[in-house]
Parts: structure tokens; C-alpha cells; sequence
């Protein structure tokens, strides 16, 4: 089987996001702009924000959560300079890395579809917190393959990885992710993470944990 994941309420928390990425860019913006702001590469990104001070208006954008491309694309260098000097760790819940281990040990394939850009998934795995995962993993997929929400994105990552649909597992916390990946003829299975407070939605197979999605669906769970 070919265990595809999501990741923000399923391998790892929604607050994550919100509560460390986002302040860690607020947070560490002057830095960065006084250590890097004449790279070419920044330079070109300060060079679209508009207004008389560009430092004040990505403060604002950040103050109001603007989903700017300038300030995404400084957010993603700041978040990558945090994740390769260690300040940043990519959470994962700790059932999760165990259980992926086994799995991928047993010979069953992985992969990431996430909102987040396919560089964003790569760091969050590379350095989480229980290492570099990215070994385990045979592709990782963002919305450029399609929305979450449609069903041929589903159906653009089987072609990918060239597995077919049933013989696929998709896991998220989001009902309408997985009304897709069925429509697309994939298996489905919701996490339903009390600590993310994931409401079911009775329309697929359940599970509180990685470990639980190993005994629902026959696979192997972690030693020990
Ligand atoms: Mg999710």
C-alpha cells in the first residue's frame, strides 16, 4: 500500500503554523534584513513591497495575516535559514515517526500532499523533530498538482507515483480532502487528533493516532 499524508492535523499540530512558524518570521524579520537584506535574492523580494519603508509595511502585512506574495516568499527564507540553523524544529505528533519508520521498513510507500509549498513539507521533514525524514518518503506534493479539494489532484498523484488509486490510503483531518481522494477511488482514513480538536464527520474510517490507522488498516505498528 501507498500511505499518502497530510500534514497540518495529521501528522502534525495546526497550531504549529500559527503559533511558531508565524511569530518565529515576525520575530526574526530585522535580522534577517540587517544580515541579508542586500542578497540579490532578498533584495528582489523587498524590491515589490510598496510604500516609502518596506520593513513597515510587511510589520503591517504580518500584523493583519495579508497573504502577500512578498512577504511569503521572505517568510519561506526566514523559516529555511531557522529550520538549517536549528533554531526551527518541524513538529510532528509523537506517534507519527514510529510509525512511518515501520511502515516505510515493511516496503510501503509514502508520500506528502500538503497546502504548504513542496519546499515548506521538505524542510518540515528534513528537520523535525525526530530527525531527517525524508528518505522515507517517494514524493511530496503541494496544490501546483491540484487542489485538496478535487479529486483529480488524487487521481495527478497516483499517475506521479505510478500506483493505482486503490492501493492507495489517504490520510487527513479534513472530510472534504478525503471526499476527493475517494472520488478518486483512493482508501481514506480521517485523523481525528483530540489535541487539534478534529470534529468527525462520519463519512470515513477514523483514527485518533498513527498507530490507530496501522490496526484499522493492516499495517505494521512500531517495535516495542
Ligand atoms: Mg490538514
Amino acid at each position: 500500500m501507498l500511505i499518502l499524508t497530510d500534514i497540518e492535523g495529521t501528522t502534525s499540530a495546526i497550531a504549529f503554523v500559527k503559533d511558531t512558524l508565524f511569530p518565529f518570521a515576525e520575530a526574526a524579520l530585522d535580522g534577517f534584513l540587517d544580515a541579508r537584506g542586500a542578497e540579490p535574492e532578498v533584495a528582489a523580494i523587498l524590491a515589490e513591497v510598496p510604500g516609502p519603508d518596506p520593513r513597515a509595511t510587511l510589520r503591517d502585512w504580518m500584523a493583519r495575516d495579508v497573504k502577500a506574495t512578498p512577504l511569503k516568499s521572505l517568510q519561506g527564507l526566514i523559516w529555511r535559514a531557522g529550520f538549517e540553523d536549528g533554531r526551527l524544529r518541524g513538529h510532528l505528533w509523537p506517534d507519527v515517526a514510529p510509525c512511518l519508520s515501520a511502515w516505510h521498513a515493511a516496503g510501503h510507500g509514502l508520500a506528502v500532499f500538503s497546502s504548504g509549498s513542496v519546499e515548506a513539507q521538505r524542510l518540515l521533514f528534513g528537520h523535525s523533530v525526530a530527525g531527517d525524514l525524508r528518505p522515507l518518503f517517494r514524493g511530496f506534493f503541494d496544490t501546483r498538482t491540484g487542489p485538496k479539494r478535487d479529486a483529480a489532484a488524487y487521481a495527478a498523484i497516483a499517475a506521479a507515483l505510478a500506483e493505482a488509486p486503490a492501493g492507495m490510503l489517504f490520510l487527513s483531518d479534513v472530510a472534504e480532502e478525503l471526499d476527493a481522494a475517494a472520488a478518486a477511488g483512493l482508501r481514506t482514513c480521517q485523523l481525528v487528533r483530540a489535541e487539534d480538536g478534529t470534529q468527525p464527520s462520519g463519512r470515513h474510517p477514523e483514527a485518533a493516532d498513527f498507530p490507530a490507522v496501522a490496526r484499522r488498516f493492516g499495517l505494521p505498528l512500531p517495535p516495542g
